[in-house]
């Protein structure tokens, strides 16, 4: 039914964000209110995939984890899903390629820019207790090859863009961005 594409930088705090949206958007399916069809909420993410952070430092080992994720994109979205594709997708050429993939089964799509600064992201990858930690070198390459989604294209479009700073996530937009498809979002441009 829908794909929320989640993209930042590398220990950016995109888990944590794509969780608290999947529980912001089962309230809303739970609520007495909701009249709408039935529907899941799946997050899919590398590690799901058993997909190791060290295969970002190889350029063969990463295309086909991209392959993987990719993969699982495309078997699990469907009318009953809304499907949060939870990782760094940070090629601009990648994000296109899930968006036709999603299009093409006419699911509605946004994406969720995860913003943190460089420094705090190597901060809080040093400190990780999940043992998910990006090798140091192979963290300073991602930051560097980083491609910022954009909501001047349609691929990326809606965007919406939550700050590290930010203490929830901007529930209702997502949600009606995903439901109605109408909503612009604040940093939309003009
Ligand atoms: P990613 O999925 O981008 O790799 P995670 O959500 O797993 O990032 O978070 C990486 C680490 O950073 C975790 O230890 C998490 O607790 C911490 N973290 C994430 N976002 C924030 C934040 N806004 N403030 C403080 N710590 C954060």
């Amino acid at each position: 039914m829908a794909l929320i594409t989640v993209s930042g930088f590398p220990s950016s705090g995109k888990s944590k964000r794509a969780h608290q949206i999947k529980v912001h958007l089962e309230s809303r399916l739970q609520d007495p209110s909701y009249s709408g069809p039935k529907l899941k909420v799946a997050i899919v993410s590398d590690d799901d995939l058993n997909i190791d952070r060290s295969v970002y430092g190889d350029g063969r080992l990463e295309k086909s984890a991209r392959a993987a994720l990719f993969t699982a994109m495309q078997r699990r979205m469907g009318q009953d899903t809304i499907l949060i594709v939870d990782a760094m997708n940070y090629i601009k050429g990648f994000r296109y390629q899930m968006y036709c993939a999603a299009r093409e089964i006419k699911v509605r799509v946004c994406t969720v820019y995860i913003l943190a600064t460089p420094d705090l992201c190597k901060e809080w990858n040093t400190s990780r207790e999940d043992g998910m930690q990006y090798p140091s070198d192979i963290l300073g390459n991602l930051l560097h090859r980083y491609e910022e989604p954009s909501s001047m294209v349609r691929w990326d479009s809606p965007l919406f863009t939550i700050s590290w700073m930010d203490e929830d996530v901007p529930a209702d937009n997502i949600w009606k961005a995903i439901t109605e498809g109408t909503v612009k979002p604040p940093n939309a441009g003009t």
